[in-house]
């Protein structure tokens, strides 16, 4: 009989992944997120980071964190309900609510687990969760957490939206529409307007998971729901501070009463310390940053446009991408990390993303363009995709 602990159940699994060519070791980044790193012992052009703005080792920032150490400490010390609740935390969720111009905010430690904590909270037996198929893991685990009945429509697919709506409306007490802002793997923004109109129709809520919206879209950054001037009728909307903002944690903005709830029944917040000091410090100059300058956000749009006109010039597949998320898409799972292999052996780092991230057969190189690149940078990466394209046939 074989001894359980040599987790052969698991290496057996891993074989699978290595026979299908998508086994990989964690890359391994040798300094600090920047648009040129050192990854693997090699200097890379970083395309695949999620530090839009260039904030994760912004000299502002990093002050401000160092500076919040030296008054509050490396840790808080406890939950937010016993006394990891600082001064510092109360101010961020009012900056953060002024910024995105809602009543309230309450912040998490991360955007997965706002999302693990928000969407069990405000739902129950009796409720229907309708989320869209390509919903962010995060929203699935979290929909997952929670007792009331789910199901999906079809990707930003409206008539799918309203059938199930019009089907269910009469089934349940409350019924949650959710849905990514903007969707990582494609780079596409959710058709809220008619999302909203939909959801007025019928009486059901809306939940905006921003993640990639925040710091990208909208007026310097205040993400997709400010893009389409529909503050007030969204009625949660999920913002991550892990990603243009530089840092770390995750936020829920919306009515206060959502707030209240959450201080009772977020669990996250009740099991799980609260944000270093260090981390709200930073996320706190970051928004401060965002609300006095555009500058950030006009480079990241600039170098968007541009890199995306090189590469589809070049022919290749870039998909419905409305925002600076760039995916080059191959196809094939082992072709795709063939290629990412290849483009770092040309000094370019770009992850490739197979299923189960993405459907089986639609594997891409996920370019994430940054306010940090340079013009130069984006050029010599337009110029490595050239030449991997040509000599693995695909252009
Ligand atoms: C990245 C992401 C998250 C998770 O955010 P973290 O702050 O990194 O935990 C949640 N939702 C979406 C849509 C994301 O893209």
């Amino acid at each position: 009989m074989s001894n359980v602990h040599e987790l052969n159940f698991l290496k057996e699994k891993i074989q699978g992944l290595k026979d299908q060519g998508v086994y990989r070791e964690l890359p391994v980044l040798e300094g600090p997120n920047e648009a040129e790193s050192m990854l693997n012992g090699k200097k890379v052009i970083n395309l695949s980071s999620n530090n839009y703005l260039g904030f994760a080792n912004h000299p502002k920032l990093k002050k401000a964190a160092i500076e919040a150490v030296e008054k509050y400490g490396v840790g808080s010390g406890a939950v937010r309900t016993i006394v990891g609740n600082m001064d510092i935390h109360e101010e961020l969720d009012r900056k953060l609510a002024e910024f995105k111009r809602e009543e309230a905010v309450m912040t998490f430690q991360s955007g997965f687990n706002c999302n693990a904590g928000t969407i069990q909270a405000i739902t129950e037996k009796g409720d229907l969760i309708i989320s869209d198929e390509l919903n962010h893991a995060s929203i699935i685990d979290g929909a997952r957490l929670s007792k009331a009945d789910k199901t999906i429509y079809k990707h930003a697919d409206m008539n799918s939206l309203e059938s199930v709506l019009k089907e269910n409306k009469d089934k349940y007490r409350n019924m949650l529409i959710i849905t990514d802002g903007v969707f990582s793997m494609d780079g596409d923004i959710a058709p809220l307007p008619e999302i909203v109109e939909l959801a007025e129709k019928y009486g059901a809520m809306t939940y905006v998971d921003d993640a990639h919206g925040s710091g990208v879209l909208g007026e310097s950054g205040r993400g997709t729901v400010d893009h389409f001037g529909l503050h007030g009728r969204i009625d949660f909307t999920i913002g991550t501070l892990s990603k243009a903002i530089g840092v770390v944690g995750g936020y829920v903005a919306g009515k206060k009463t959502m707030r209240d709830w959450l201080s009772h029944r977020g669990r996250p917040l009740l099991f799980s310390t609260s944000l270093p000091p260090a981390a709200v410090g930073a996320i706190t100059e970051a928004i401060n940053t965002l609300m006095s300058t555009t500058e950030y956000t006009d480079r990241l749009w600039d170098n968007a446009k541009y890199f995306k006109e090189q590469i589809s010039k070049l022919g290749f597949d870039i998909g419905n991408s409305e925002t600076p998320i760039t995916p080059v898409i191959i196809g094939d799972e082992a072709k795709t990390m063939e290629f990412s292999k290849n483009l770092i052996d040309n000094g370019v780092f770009v992850s490739a993303i197979v299923f189960p991230t993405v459907p089986k057969g639609t594997g891409r190189l996920r370019c994430m363009v940054t306010a940090g690149h340079t013009k130069d940078q984006l050029d010599r990466a337009v110029e490595a995709f050239k030449k991997v394209g040509e000599e693995m046939n695909i252009l």
